[in-house]
């Protein structure tokens, strides 16, 4: 597609093809140099155990380009350590020290001109993917990874303005267990979320809200994204071991803590939806998605949070302030981003 022919106000979340991805193959033990292709298919072995026991990782990170033109990457760095993270549980080599922030740098670079202007409100999406791609038939690691990394523009996540939606809260399904693979960014877990994310959408809502498996009783996860609550000038994030650590909630907490709130990572019982002032849903592609209200509906409950239906202050200041450092708007003081 031509540069001319995209139409960056309405992009949506979806494969665009771009120019160039890049790779990286780790065979006898180690891995190889990094390699550029203009090819959207990879060759893979039809008995590869990603294919067959889910032996893979992927990552999440976003380009933006500032109203200065320049194009700033963020928290490279820690989606390098979250993928490292995911390597050890998977029992996948991890990459060597740099690799991961160079191949990062250099596909966003090859893809310059899909990188949404600053107007648009619209970002370049870059999602890193790690499989194994050696053949096994028994349940065994591979001997042969592939990692590779494309990017694709992303329209803006809010195209009306900044809005707050309806959550459902699903019993009948869990994303992830106790000690399962919830902290780690694998493809698993999103399979395991299809049938309650369906559900969601078919009842009308923006998406599921997961409740702890064990108990149900602690809030977990709002589908692929992680919660927070406000309250008495405090930030409340849920602690529990099956939630994937989301660098947008880590980079909020810190936002939160300098502008003066305190910081709470517990476990938050359901019912303590009742006295939030505010909520919200965050990951890479909205930042923040404000949570309306929280229906549960099989208790016969509505928590509803934005009593007005709107966004609130502090969700706003967040946002407005997180996004501020991605685009460059405001001084990075934290040295999250990788400037171009
Ligand atoms: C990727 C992801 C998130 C958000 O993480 P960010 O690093 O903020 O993009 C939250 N929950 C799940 C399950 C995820 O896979």
């Amino acid at each position: 597609m031509d540069k001319k022919t995209l139409d960056w106000d309405n992009l949506s979340f979806s494969y665009i093809k771009t120019d160039y991805n890049v790779r990286c193959y780790y065979r006898n033990g180690k891995w190889g140099e990094m390699e550029v292709s203009s090819s959207e298919l990879i060759p893979i072995h039809m008995a590869a155990t990603s294919l067959h026991y889910g032996q893979e990782a992927f990552e999440g990170l976003k380009a933006y380009r500032g109203k200065d033109g320049k194009v700033r990457i963020f928290r490279i760095e820690a989606n390098n350590a979250r993928l490292k993270s995911t390597c050890e549980a998977t029992l996948m080599p991890a990459l060597p020290d740099g690799l991961f922030h160079d191949m990062v740098v250099k596909v966003v670079q090859l893809n310059e001109r899909f990188i949404p202007p600053y107007e648009s409100g619209a970002s370049l999406y870059i999602r890193p993917l790690l499989i194994g791609t050696g053949a096994q038939v028994g349940v065994h690691p591979a001997e042969e990874y592939l990692f590779v990394i494309f990017v694709t523009p992303v329209g803006a996540y809010f195209k009306e303005g900044f809005s707050a939606t309806p959550y459902v809260v699903i019993r009948q399904y869990d994303r992830a267990a106790p000690l399962g693979m919830g902290t780690y960014k694998v493809g698993g877990n999103y399979a395991a979320s299809l049938r309650a994310n369906k559900m969601a959408h078919d009842m009308g809502y923006s998406c599921e809200f997961y409740l702890d498996a064990k108990e149900k009783k602690y809030i977990d996860e709002c589908g692929a994204a992680n919660f927070f609550g406000i309250k008495n000038n405090t930030y409340v994030t849920p602690l529990s071991t099956s939630i994937l650590p989301s660098i947008t909630n880590d980079s909020l907490q810190r936002v939160a803590a300098d502008m003066g709130m305190k910081i709470e990572r517990r476990q938050i019982p359901i019912e303590e939806l009742t006295t939030f002032e505010e909520a919200g849903a965050c990951g890479t592609a909205a930042v923040i998605a404000p949570i309306e209200r929280i229906d549960d509906v099989e208790k016969g409950v509505s928590y509803v949070i934005a009593k007005d239906g709107k966004p609130g202050p502090v969700c706003k200041k967040l946002y407005e302030t997180l996004r501020g450092i991605q685009y460059g708007d405001l001084e990075d003081k934290y040295g999250w981003v990788t400037v171009l």
